[in-house]
């Protein structure tokens, strides 16, 4: 593993953020200034086949990069902020369900966070007056 490889695994494996590949390539220059984009992309994608990490497509196609242990995400339909959730595991439900071997899955719920939830009854307020 090269020293960019390492060091983008320990930012990702220690950030409870979802970060996008534009993040990871900010905090990756703190500590390698001369690193160019492009390497911290091509090990970012070397690392999510290799299964150290994962990669979370949203909507919009942009992606966030993930530690591998096994959680599902809320993510928010206004700001697409990400939020951990630890649901039992449905690989074995799934499986029975669909009679097919079930390789991983990946559970989007989405939900207007807390922050959201308050600018939009805000917004509605103003609209009255
Ligand atoms: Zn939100
Ligand atoms: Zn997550």
């Amino acid at each position: 593993m090269t020293k960019y490889e390492l060091e983008i695994l320990n930012i990702i494996l220690n950030s409870c953020e979802h970060l996008s590949a534009d993040e990871v390539y900010e905090l990756l220059k703190k500590k390698y200034p001369g690193v160019v984009k492009a390497t911290c992309y091509n090990n970012l994608n070397k690392l999510t086949d290799e299964g150290l990490i994962r990669r979370i497509v949203l909507d919009n196609n942009s992606c966030r990069y993930d530690r591998t242990m096994r959680h599902d995400h809320l993510v928010c339909i206004k700001c697409e902020k990400i939020k951990d959730v630890y649901l039992k595991d449905m690989t074995s439900s799934l499986k029975k369900e669909l009679g097919v071997e079930v390789e991983s899955y990946d559970l989007k719920i989405n939900w207007l966070c807390p922050d959201c939830i308050g600018q939009y009854n805000l917004n509605n307020s103003l609209g009255r007056k």
